[in-house]
C-alpha cells in the first residue's frame, strides 16, 4: 500500500450543480437534483429523460430512515426491536439480510465494528445539545450493554440474549445506496447514475453516455472546507465510503472528541488516523468497513479490506497517505504537504 491525501465526492457532469428541491437538465437526458434524506444532503445526477427519477430517489431515502433505520422515529423497525428488548422480534427479509451482514462485519472486524454501541453514542452525543465528555463509571456501565454476541439472529427472528441497543449509523448511508441501486436495475430507463450522500457515501450505476469514468472528490480531514485532497476515479456499479473525526466532533482542553468510538475503551478511537476512504462492491460493506478501517487503524484495517476484496485510502495525522494497490490506479493527489508512504 501507498500513502497519500484526504477524500470527499466532486461530481463529473456538465455544468453546475444547483441547490434546491426541483430537477435541473443539465445536458439531454442528464438530470440532477440536490435535496435532504437520511439527515443529509443527497446530490444525484441521473442519466435519463424520466424527471420522476430524481424525487422518487429521495422518497426512497427518506422512507428507509422513517420506517427502517432511524433509532429516533418510533414506529421504524429499529425503534421496535429496541424497544422489544431481550423478547425476541420478528424482522423484515430486508433487515435480516442487512443484519446478516453486519453480524459478520462485527465478527470479522473483531468488534471494532459494532452495531449495538447505542447507548454510548447517546450517553456521548457528539453534535447533539448534550455532547460533552461522560463520566467514567457511567460509560464502564453502558459498555457492559455493548457487544455484537449479544445479537443473536436465526430464521428471521432476532433477539437480544442480554440487554443491548442497536445503532446503524455507521451503515445506514451505504443501505441506502444498496437500496437505490436496487431500484435503479428496475429502471431501464436511467442508463447511469451518480448519487452522493453528503460525501460520506457515493455510488455508481450504469455507465456515462461518453463511457468516461466518474471522478469523485476526496476531502482533505485537515481542511475539510478548504480545497479536495484530492479525486478518485469510481467505475460502473461501485460504493465508496469515507469516515473520519472531521465530520462530527467537539474539542475540549485541545483534544478532540469525534463520533466514531473505539468499543473496547467506548472512548474516541485513536488509531492516529484521521480518514479513511473504502471501494467496494457493496454499499453497506464499504460504509461499515471504513468505521471498522478508522477504528483499526492502517495494519489491520488493510487485512480486513483484503478480506472483502475492497480497496482503501488511509490518511494519518501526520499528513501521510497510504493506499491499497488498487487504490493507487485510482487516486490524484492534489494537495502537495500530504505524503505517498508505503504500507
Ligand atoms: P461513519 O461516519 O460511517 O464512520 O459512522 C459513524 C457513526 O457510526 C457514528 O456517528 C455512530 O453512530 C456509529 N459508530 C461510531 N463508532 C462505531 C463503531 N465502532 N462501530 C459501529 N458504529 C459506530
Ligand atoms: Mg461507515
Amino acid at each position: 500500500m501507498k500513502k497519500i491525501t484526504k477524500i470527499s465526492a466532486i461530481l463529473g457532469c456538465a455544468g453546475s450543480l444547483l441547490a434546491g428541491g426541483r430537477v435541473d437538465v443539465l445536458a439531454k437526458e442528464c438530470l440532477t437534483q440536490t435535496g435532504f434524506a437520511m439527515d443529509t444532503v443527497v446530490t444525484e445526477k441521473i442519466y435519463s429523460d424520466d424527471q420522476e427519477i430524481p424525487g422518487e430517489i429521495l422518497r426512497l431515502l427518506e422512507d428507509l430512515d422513517q420506517s427502517r433505520l432511524s433509532w429516533t422515529t418510533e414506529g421504524s423497525e429499529i425503534f421496535h426491536i429496541n424497544e422489544n428488548g431481550t423478547k425476541s422480534v420478528k424482522i423484515s427479509d430486508e433487515m435480516a439480510g442487512w443484519m446478516k451482514q453486519i453480524l459478520t462485519l462485527a465478527d470479522r472486524s473483531e468488534g471494532a465494528f459494532d452495531p449495538t454501541l447505542g447507548e454510548v453514542i447517546r450517553l456521548w452525543d457528539i453534535g447533539g445539545e448534550k455532547q460533552g465528555i461522560p463520566a467514567e463509571g457511567e460509560l464502564k456501565a453502558l459498555l457492559e450493554n455493548v457487544g455484537w454476541q449479544k445479537i443473536s439472529l436465526s430464521h428471521g427472528e432476532l433477539v437480544f440474549l442480554e440487554e443491548t441497543s442497536l445503532d446503524l449509523g455507521a451503515v445506514g448511508k451505504g443501505i441506502g445506496c444498496d437500496v437505490v441501486s436496487a431500484y435503479l436495475k428496475e429502471k431501464p430507463q436511467v442508463t447511469g447514475a451518480l448519487i452522493n450522500l453528503g460525501g460520506s457515501s457515493v455510488m455508481t450505476y450504469g455507465e456515462k453516455p461518453d463511457g468516461s469514468e466518474w471522478n469523485i472528490a476526496v476531502v482533505d480531514p485537515k481542511d475539510p472546507e478548504g480545497e479536495y485532497l484530492g479525486t478518485v476515479v469510481m467505475k460502473e456499479g461501485e460504493f465508496l465510503s469515507t469516515s473520519g473525526d472531521y465530520k462530527k466532533f467537539f474539542e475540549e482542553n485541545g483534544v478532540r472528541y469525534h463520533h466514531i468510538f473505539d468499543p473496547s475503551t467506548g472512548y474516541p478511537a485513536k488509531s492516529g488516523l484521521s480518514a479513511v476512504t473504502v471501494i467496494g462492491k457493496n454499499g453497506l460493506e464499504a460504509d461499515g468497513l471504513s468505521t471498522a478501517c478508522f477504528v483499526l487503524g492502517i495494519e489491520k484495517g488493510e487485512k480486513l479490506l483484503k478480506e472483502y476484496g475492497a480497496q482503501g485510502l488511509f490518511v494519518d495525522e501526520e499528513y501521510h497517505i497510504y493506499m491499497t494497490e488498487g487504490m493507487e490506479e485510482r487516486f490524484h493527489l492534489l494537495k502537495t504537504e500530504y505524503e505517498e508512504t508505503e504500507f
